[in-house]
């Protein structure tokens, strides 16, 4: 029987920080972890895959949604929206599987209100101007665009305070190896852990 309870995991990151990234290595190292795909107004990029990145859609779409009550949290940031659907969250963590959700700290403000287990990770670049070169360089998105994220930087600066841990992100399997030391530790808290099965199985 598994003793341990699911968890929430939120994490947050300025734009251009390679969350994705890392986040991909986080779950390649831990099997009983979903990931929350949020859904979004804006376009994908190249790569990006419908319902594996993100639910693209479209304004319409999206209102429709929010009218419906299916978002447990949801935000415009830049010119778009995103959202974190309520099923997404709840079904895996009712099945006993942690669930990672990535979005900013206007979601995560609104999550841990709502989730207080919750735990929240930021990460943090090694160097603010490689960030800004980053984000530029990569090409993905028009000059105004890029304009607000480097704006947002500044903004979600001051929201590192609230957050339960802050991860640097200089190589990305050390940032990665750092966030799966952090969700197995929390796992291991007492809050986290059915003590009536504290001696069913190997710890
Ligand atoms: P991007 O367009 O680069 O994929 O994401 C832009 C920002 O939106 C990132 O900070 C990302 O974490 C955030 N984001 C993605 N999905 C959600 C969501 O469902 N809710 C909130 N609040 N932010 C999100």
């Amino acid at each position: 029987m598994n003793t341990k309870k699911s968890m929430l995991i939120v994490i947050s990151g300025f734009s251009g920080v390679g969350k994705g990234t890392v986040v991909q290595m986080v779950f390649e190292s831990l099997p009983n972890i979903q990931f929350s795909i949020s859904c979004t107004t804006r376009a994908p990029r190249s790569g990006e895959e419908n319902g594996v990145d993100y639910f693209f859609l479209t304004d319409e779409e999206f209102e429709k949604k929010v009218q419906a009550g299916e978002f447990v949290e949801y935000t415009t940031t830049f010119t778009n929206r995103y959202g974190t659907l309520k099923r997404e969250i709840d079904q895996p963590l009712s099945k006993g599987v942690d669930v990672l959700l990535e979005i900013n700290v206007v979601g995560a403000k609104n999550i841990k209100k709502l989730y207080p287990d919750c735990v929240t990770i930021f990460i943090t670049p090694p160097s603010i101007d490689a960030l800004k070169a980053r984000l530029i360089g990569r090409g993905s998105e028009d000059p105004e665009n890029i304009a607000c994220r480097l704006e947002e930087i500044e903004a979600e600066s001051k929201e590192i305070a609230n957050y339960d841990y802050v991860v640097t992100n200089n190589v990305a399997r050390t940032c990665a190896e750092k966030i799966v030391a952090i969700i197995r530790s929390e796992h291991l808290r007492v809050s986290r852990q059915n003590l009536d099965n504290l001696f069913d199985e190997e710890k």
